[in-house]
């Protein structure tokens, strides 16, 4: 059964007189240990899509359906809940502290799940060492690369072991060869188990997830399974 059931949800704005359809009826449905990308040009919805997927805001139409639960209709508190619980975020400007070392960024939502500060540094450590920067711990991001940075935020993704990995261009503030790097720590992160969806422009870094979903004026316009996935190793 799927871990993400939408059906025929629609997001509409209202500004003034004006109403705009962000998204006009969108089905979906994603199994777990799925590699998604999602992508469309800009103002076709993708943003909108992914901020009710990652439960930062709800369809004003349909049902989305998340691990078991109906979220379409709740709360600001009661989604900021299960969006702790069930989402991690990888964003394309890394979206670090600047002023905490890496081991307290990737810390950070353990806080929130209400561990000793001992158990957060462990699994905090176990899960930079995870994506290769066990010897990063205690560095802050700037003084980070870019490719480090965002492995960062990978493993602060990572660590409440959750339901989906939401990315958003999470190669686009960095260079081609870093690119590659995050995309094999995805296809690395994918082959443990983890469900990833990944919004890109990026044709090339598209081609890393195992289903291409296209969207257009607020509705999928395509989606389909890649049989051609191009790896990094
Ligand atoms: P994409 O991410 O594909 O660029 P968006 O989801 O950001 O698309 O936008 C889809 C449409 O909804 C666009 O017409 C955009 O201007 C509009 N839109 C998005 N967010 C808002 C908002 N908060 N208020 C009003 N209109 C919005
Ligand atoms: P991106 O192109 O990276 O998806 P956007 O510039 O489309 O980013 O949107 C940035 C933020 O502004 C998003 O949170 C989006 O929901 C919001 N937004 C987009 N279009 C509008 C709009 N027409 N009015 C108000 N907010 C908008």
């Amino acid at each position: 059964k799927p871990i993400i059931t939408i059906k025929e949800i629609g997001r509409k704005y209202v500004i003034g007189t004006e109403v705009i359809h962000a998204l006009k009826s969108v089905s979906l449905d994603i199994r777990k240990g799925e590699f998604v990308a999602l992508m469309g040009p800009s103002g076709s919805g993708k943003s909108t899509l992914m901020n009710i997927l990652g439960c930062l805001d709800t369809p004003t139409s349909g049902s989305y359906v998340l691990n078991g639960t109906d979220v379409s209709h709740m709360s600001q508190d009661a989604l900021a809940e299960v969006r702790n619980k069930e989402i991690g975020f990888v964003f394309q400007t890394f979206n670090l502290l600047p002023r905490s070392t890496s081991l307290d960024n990737v810390a950070l939502p353990l806080i929130y799940a209400g561990y000793s500060r001992k158990v957060r540094e462990q699994k905090a450590k176990a899960a930079l060492e995870s994506v290769n920067l066990g010897n990063r711990m205690d560095h802050k991001p700037n003084e980070l690369s870019g490719g480090q940075r965002q492995r960062v935020a990978v493993a602060r993704a990572l660590i409440n072991d959750p339901s989906i990995i939401l990315a958003d261009e999470p190669t686009g503030n960095l260079d081609t060869k870093t690119s590659i790097e995050i995309m094999g720590l995805l296809e690395e992160i994918h082959s443990r188990g983890n469900t990833i969806i990944l919004v890109t422009h990026e044709e090339d870094i598209a081609q890393h997830a195992h289903r291409i979903v296209r969207m257009r004026d607020g509705l999928i316009e395509n989606d389909y399974a890649n049989t051609d996935v191009k790896s990094v190793s």
